[in-house]
Order: structure tokens, then sequence, then C-alpha cells
């Protein structure tokens, strides 16, 4: 169940279908720095505590590294150096020049105040800014971190290295150089999976049933646009559990529900369920959108969904996908289902760089033809060597990033 194994997992299988030479093969299997620091904060108690920060830069052939920085209790350094392999094939799938990296603290960021939360995020850049710029390394949000937090940083790297460079971290709010459209951005491109998929295996919306594990960033927008365009959204959950109506749940008032009681469950006319069951329910489509190793060899087998839309990272073990694969459960993998994060996080670097700001159309617009061209591609792939979706991106990504040597 670790992470990097399983990213070296899919690794070796894309390296078998497409024969990649020894030496190549052996390069990807290390990223090419990790930075680990202490960050020392001031507590609002007058105690000093010292959290554990990464950076992992895997790889930088195709850009800047790109990638998230999480704040969770669970953070490893191996969940890291796998988060930043999977932006290095994210980037690569979608075509976008940026290149892989990931960053994490050890920390549950529910039991800091807001003053201790952003010292803990200047902090962390005061000890990884020479790591750092829009010309080397490109930070963003990931689990439980915010575009307040994106702005802390910006502002504290700004104020070391003494000039304006906005672009050195992504998904800001709009008042601090922010792009329209990135706060729904990753699942506004899970939309864009999902429609094609069931484009495929001939579903229209209004005849979908769908369930939707974690109603954080990317799976309560999820749930949101998908209804707005007639989708039947009957299971969502969250960290304390989760809750499902055959009939369809009115998503507007789930949200309101969560705001008010900090949890989706003991939701008016729905039934309370757990985070496991929420996976086997009989869907047609099952978006795992919180953390990894979700879908397992335990719980594989009695998925009932048609199509898996993985909106977060590494919800599904290799052992897993094996067994989904053979009961004909199409997987659209991680690096393809919620690449539209990355690829808003490359329009708002882009514009910082040049010094402009699109409008949200202009970036939806760009961002659906991206999706949509690199759902196509990756389908193209799978038919031609006959493999599953995962293997397909890893493939053509793969492709990408060897084809101008390492
Ligand atoms: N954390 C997101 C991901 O895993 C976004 C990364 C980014 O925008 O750079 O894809």
């Amino acid at each position: 169940m670790n992470p990097f194994k399983n990213a070296m997992k899919q690794l070796d299988n894309a390296a078998g279908i497409m024969n990649l030479d020894s030496n190549t093969h052996e390069v990807l299997k290390y990223p090419q720095r990790v930075l680990e620091v202490a960050i020392p904060v001031s507590m609002d108690n007058g105690t000093t505590k010292v959290f554990t920060g990464y950076r992992s830069q895997y790889d930088d052939t195709l850009g800047p590294y790109k990638g998230g920085i999480r704040y969770h209790p669970g953070v490893t350094k191996d969940e890291v150096k796998a988060l930043s392999f999977w932006m290095m094939i994210k980037c690569a799938t979608v075509n976008i020049p940026m290149g892989g990296g990931k960053g994490g603290v050890i920390v549950n960021p529910k039991e800091l105040s807001e003053g201790e939360l952003e010292r803990l995020s200047r902090g962390y850049v005061q000890k990884l800014w020479r790591n750092i710029g829009s010309d080397k390394d490109v930070p963003a949000p990931d689990v439980y971190t915010t575009p307040q937090i994106m702005g802390w940083m910006r502002d504290e790297y700004e104020r070391i290295v003494g000039h304006s460079d906005p672009g050195v971290i992504t998904g800001k709010a709009i008042k601090d150089g922010g792009s329209e459209g990135r706060s729904y951005a990753t699942a506004q491109g899970g939309v864009y999976c999902t429609i094609e998929i069931a484009k495929k295996i001939n579903l229209t919306p209004e005849s979908t049933t769908v369930a939707i594990q974690g109603f954080g960033n990317a799976g309560s927008h999820m749930a949101r646009i998908l209804s707005g365009l007639g989708y039947k959204i009957v299971a969502v959950s969250d960290s304390r559990g989760g809750i499902v109506n055959m009939e369809g749940l009115d998503i507007d008032q789930v949200s309101e529900h969560k705001k008010n009681t900090r949890s989706v469950s003991d939701f008016s006319n729905a039934k309370n369920i757990s985070n496991e069951e929420i996976l086997e329910l009989g869907v047609d489509i099952l978006v795992p959108a919180a953390l990894e190793n979700v879908i397992t060899k335990e719980n594989a087998g009695q998925i009932k969904a048609k199509a898996i839309v993985e909106l977060a990272n590494g919800p599904t073990t290799p052992d897993a996908d094996e067994i989904l694969n053979a009961n004909g459960v199409i997987v659209i993998p991680d690096v393809l289902a919620n690449a539209g994060g990355v690829t808003v996080s490359y329009f708002e670097w882009d514009q910082n760089v040049k010094g402009e700001h699109w409008s949200e159309e202009v970036v939806i617009e760009k961002l659906e033809k991206i999706m949509v061209h690199a759902f196509q591609g990756v389908w193209t792939v799978k038919e031609k060597f006959n493999i599953d979706m995962r293997t397909a991106a890893f493939v053509s990504a793969i492709e990408r990033v060897t084809s101008k040597g390492l």
C-alpha cells in the first residue's frame, strides 16, 4: 500500500507495453531531488512546534516542476515522491509544458488557528525559497491547502527575493493574481472526462447515477457541476461518513448542510452510510475524490460501477486495477481525470508570466479543448494496444517525457 511502490508498479506495466529502454526506465524510478525541511512555528500558546515538510522534484524535462502542497497528518516522504511522479505523468498526459513536483507538510491543519497556519505556510517558503520560482518549481494547492495559503506563500517568496514573481505559485485567489476558473478546474476537468466516458458507454446524463467519495474542493464542485448537467448524484461522503438516496440528492442543500454541521452525514431525506459502503453502491459512475488507496484488492471485486473517474490522486492500487480490468470496469485514471486542476494552474502561470488576465469563458474553453483532446488521445492508445486507460496514459506520457532524452 506504499504509494511510491504502487507508482513504480504502474511505471513497470507501461514500460513493458512500450518496450521502454531499460536505462531510461531506471532513470525514471528516481525523483531528481527530494527536499526535507524542519519548519519551526510559534504556536498561539507561546510554545514552538517543529513541523516536517517535503518538496519532491521528480522531473523537469518538459518544464518547471509543478504540483501542489498537501497539509495532512498522514503525509510521508514516499507519498510525496509518488504524487510528484504522478504530476510528471499528468502534465505530459495533457501535454502542458510542466514537469512533476509535489510538496507536503505533516500536520492536521484543522487543529491550527489561522495565525498558526499562516506562520507555517510562510515558514515552508522560508525553508524552500531557493528551490522554487516561476522558472524553477511552481507549487499549488492540494489536500487541505487553499488559495489563501497560496497568497501567503507568494507574498513570503517575493518578500525574501525582493522582486515580484506572481507565477511562483498557482491556485491563488483572483485578488492575489489567480486565474478565473481555477477554484473548480479539477472538478471541471473530471466532468469533461465523465461526459466523454458516458458517450463511450451509451449513458445519457439523466439515466446516469453517480457516487462521489470526498466532498472537499474537488468532489463538491464535481457534484454541483454534474447535477447541473442533469446527472443523478445519489451518494456523497466526507471524512466523517456518507449519505445515500437512490432517487438523487439535492446538492445545494447538501452543501448548505455541510456548511452548517461540518459534515454531509445526517442529511434529512438520505440514509447514512460509511466511506467503504459508498464505493460498493450500485451506481453507473463512481468518483473517488479523497485520498489514496481506497480501492484495493479487498473491495475491487465488489465494485458495481461501470466506470470510475479518479478525481483523487492514487485512489486505486495496482492489484485493484487488475481486478477492475478483469471485471470490465473502465477506470479513467487520476493522471487524466484530475488534470484539469494543473491545466488551469498552467494557464494561471502563463497569464502571470505574460502579465495577462483571461476571462472565465476563455479559460474554460481552453480547458475543455485540452481535456477532450487528452481523453481521446489516451483512448486511441488504449484501443491500439488493447490495454487499460491508466497504462495508455502512462505510455503516451512517458513517450513525451523521454522523446527529449532524460
Ligand atoms: N494538486 C493538484 C494535483 O494534484 C494541482 C496541482 C497544480 O495545480 O499544480 O493535480
